[in-house]
């Protein structure tokens, strides 16, 4: 069997495009235009990525987006200060910081800091409890898109078992809730998981969100599954040669050895071209979100 390849590229190509439609009639219709003030504190290269991307995104679908860049050695109440300004201000509907933050800042006090409701990553106590709860949320945007590709797989996930394998605050805990909240009977794995190939083997839905380059082999996956592959990593490609400076040319690959997955699988999301893509346009749906309950608009579907 050769896998389907679910294609992250397209589907997130196909929710920005909707959701430029809804802002263009929120535009129209109200006025308004909802806004997005990232802040980067530092300047971690992948994160600076990260940033300038969902910036261009941002403006892509006609929202405004608000870059707030700040020195490595920014202060815990200097940030706060900015996101207590952001909370309060009424063209900012979504608010994100871009983590990891320098180590000495606290996470959890920050993200704690934004207002629940501009919260679009997700990440707030009172976002975790809502969803926990099966409650009206801010849902994690990367878990969030990882569900609607398998819900546009499946149709309907009910009575499927699921495995996590991992489990982040930001990936792994949040897309377990997901699951169960559509009726799949889910386990969640982690280092300390016994026997974890077994674990696999059993799974109909199987979401890999580790940080280990190709750490699930084809043979772990029961045939037929669906596997969604979160992970990125970046490896040597020596078979790409070297750059002007001699060293190793490097490519992007995931959590599953997609090669040999590919032949087990029923479908399976590549990297890059998978859930990454899918992150973006669910931030860029989030914050449209975000705007129409500010505004107390309908929300889009
Ligand atoms: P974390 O490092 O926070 O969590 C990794 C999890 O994997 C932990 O729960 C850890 O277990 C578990 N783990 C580590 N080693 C093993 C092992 N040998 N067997 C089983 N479980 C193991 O990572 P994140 O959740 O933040 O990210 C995971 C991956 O997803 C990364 O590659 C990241 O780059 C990628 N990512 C991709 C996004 C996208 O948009 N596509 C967005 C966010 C992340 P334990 O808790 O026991 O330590």
């Amino acid at each position: 069997m050769v896998a389907q390849v679910i294609d992250g590229k397209a589907f997130a190509a196909k929710v920005r495009a909707q959701v430029a439609d809804q802002v263009a009639k929120l535009k129209e219709q109200s006025g308004i235009t909802p806004g997005l003030a990232v802040v980067l504190v530092g300047e971690d290269p992948a994160s600076q990525v990260y940033v300038r991307s969902k910036g261009k995104q941002t403006v892509e679908v006609g929202m405004n987006s608000y870059e707030h860049k700040l020195e490595v050695d920014t202060s815990q109440a200097d940030l706060l200060a900015l996101i207590d300004q952001l909370n309060a201000d009424p063209a900012v509907h979504g608010i994100l910081v871009q983590l990891p933050l320098p180590k000495h800042l606290n996470e959890d006090l920050v993200i704690n800091a934004i207002d629940p409701a501009k919260d679009v990553d997700g990440f707030h106590i009172s976002n975790v409890g809502l969803l926990g709860t099966g409650q009206k949320s801010m849902v994690p945007c990367t878990p969030l898109g990882c569900l609607m590709m398998l819900r546009d797989h499946h149709g309907s996930l009910s009575g499927m078992d699921a495995v996590v394998i991992g489990r982040s605050n930001i990936v792994g805990k949040p897309m377990a809730q997901l699951l169960l909240g559509d009726s799949c009977t889910v386990t969640i794995a982690h280092s300390r998981t016994k026997d974890l190939p077994d674990v696999v083997r059993r799974a109909d839905i199987v979401v890999a969100a580790v940080g280990r380059a190709e750490m699930v082999p084809g043979a772990w996956i029961k045939p037929g599954a669906t596997v969604i592959d979160v992970g990125i990593n970046r490896i040597d490609a020596p078979e790409k040669g070297t750059n002007e400076d001699g060293s190793v040319k490097t490519r992007l690959v995931g959590d599953v050895d997609y090669a040999s997955a590919a032949q087990t699988a029923g479908a399976i999301t590549p990297v890059p071209g998978g859930v990454g893509p899918m992150t973006i346009a669910c931030l860029l749906a989030n914050t449209l979100t975000a705007c129409c309950r500010a505004n107390k608009l309908p929300e889009p579907k």
